[in-house]
């Protein structure tokens, strides 16, 4: 198969090396002429662990290739997925489908009867049926439209592509059914499921699904609260409940917050798709209002363990990314805790693995250490906000010893009282019962 990629970000880079390494021709195409000359040059712009490998494997197989030019790219193809980004539109918080529509209308002038147009950017309902009108609209004909919705994480790329749960394909014909069941027929070997549905289900498939992690999230959050009132422990809550497989055990970690590309703008998404559609969605606003206080008041735990204040404290922050094995800032939990403590007159030193060069563009009077250690040296306070493996392990006793004061805000709950007391650490973490209690002084 001959497949085009419109968009070359997170998903259309990870999805179009994975499918040339299922045995397509794929181009991925994007407007970004720096981001296509990097590829070119085997400079990858985004940090995806695997990612380099399965690509740079790809070109020199002749199955890969990357260009600015959307004719080019999308001649000969039997299918061309749109994997533009959908970010929230300022002000109302609906999808923004300006980048969609703008690459349907550059598609229509060159897009070929017989090819299968696919969506695999995150649409709200009915985004299909928009793309099959302004196809007519400009005098398109033959086409088909389906809806791919991707479900991959950031940071297991890959091994979610190549392994999803299942794959999602909304199509009002067989003639798209039957492509994309070409497309994805490597991944029957591993038994993935693969779900056929009518396109707006397939599209609201994709919002529910990313709805209902927010939810699980925000529950074990508010639940963590309830902990550290009534002394009880969030983890061995979430592993209780999460043992039971109607509930399962992912998505039950208490923490700051969700961040990332796509919980925040989808859940808003969602909220107003059902707004216009007149249906009110209780459970999902008030998961995006938790989340939303959630994330701002990080900044008073770290008060809090610090007696109160921040101004004139030196806070260590590590981990910026949303999450671990990704350089993506988007929406990050890091972004209000890190600019509230400067408002607030500490000063911060932080480190992230891979992540500096982006936060480095949002971040004003922040020092970034060069490891952990160095971030730590001098603090009053650590904080964990991203549980990169490496924070697993850290020297906890060297730590100590180069830290002006004893606090360790655990956000992502990596350590435990007992080992930070061992060090020499008061350990503030999420939910493990009441904070500050006697035997943490
Ligand atoms: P991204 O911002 O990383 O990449 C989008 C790319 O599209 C950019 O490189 C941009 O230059 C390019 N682009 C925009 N208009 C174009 C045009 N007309 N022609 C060619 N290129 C164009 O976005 P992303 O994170 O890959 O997300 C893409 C979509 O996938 C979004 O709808 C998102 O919600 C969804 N999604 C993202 C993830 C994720 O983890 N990032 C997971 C599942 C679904």
């Amino acid at each position: 198969m001959r497949i085009a990629m419109i968009g070359t970000g997170y998903v259309g880079l990870v999805s179009g090396a994975c499918f040339a390494d299922f045995g397509h021709e794929v181009c991925c195409i994007d407007k970004d002429a720096g981001k296509i000359d990097g590829l070119n040059e085997g400079r990858m712009p985004i940090w995806e662990p695997g990612l380099e490998a399965l690509v740079k494997a790809n070109v020199e197989r002749d199955r890969l290739e990357f260009t600015t030019d959307l004719a080019t790219g999308v001649d000969g193809a039997e299918a061309v997925f749109i994997a533009v980004g959908t970010p929230a539109r300022r002000g109302d918080g609906h999808a923004d489908l300006s980048f969609v529509f703008g690459a349907v209308r550059e598609l229509a002038k060159v897009v070929k009867p017989g090819t299968v147009v696919v969506t695999k950017s995150t649409v709200p309902v009915g985004t299909g049926d928009e793309i099959e009108r302004i196809l007519k609209e400009e005098g398109v004909t033959g086409v088909w439209v389906a809806s791919n919705p991707e479900f991959l994480r950031e940071g297991a790329a890959i091994a979610d592509f190549k392994h999803p749960d299942r794959i999602v394909v909304g199509a009002e014909d067989e003639q798209a059914r039957e492509v994309l069941r070409e497309i994805y027929r490597p991944l029957f070997l591993n038994r993935a499921p693969i779900l056929f549905a009518g396109r707006r289900t397939a599209e609201l498939t994709k919002y529910a699904a990313n709805a209902f992690l927010a939810v699980k999230i925000s529950f074990i959050n508010e639940i963590a609260d309830l902990c550290e009132a009534v002394d009880a422990d969030v983890q061995d809550v979430a592993r209780g409940i999460g043992l039971d497989n109607r509930i399962g055990p992912k998505f039950l970690h208490a923490g700051p917050g969700y961040g990332g590309s796509c919980f925040p703008k989808d859940t808003v998404a969602l909220l107003q798709t059902a707004e216009t559609a007149g249906v009110d969605q209780r459970i999902v606003r008030t998961t995006v209002e938790v989340n939303d206080d959630r994330k701002a008041s990080m900044v008073e735990r770290v008060a809090a363990a610090l007696g109160g204040e921040v101004a004139g404290k030196r806070i260590a922050v590590l981990g910026l990314a949303f999450k671990p094995n990704t350089d993506d800032m988007r929406e990050a939990p890091s972004i209000p805790l890190v600019n509230s403590l400067i408002e607030r007159g500490a000063k911060v030193a932080a480190f992230d693995p891979v992540a500096r060069e982006q936060a480095e563009k949002l971040f004003q009077g922040v020092e970034f250490a060069p490891n952990a250690h160095a971030a730590a040296n001098g603090a009053d306070a650590l904080v964990i906000v991203t549980e990169w493996d490496e924070f697993r392990a850290l020297d906890l006793h060297k730590i100590a010893r180069s830290m002006r004061g004893k606090v360790l805000v655990d956000l992502r709950n990596v350590y435990d009282r007992v080992e930070a007391k061992e060090a020499g650490l008061v350990h503030y973490g999420v939910g493990r019962g009441r904070q500050g209690g006697p035997d943490e002084q």
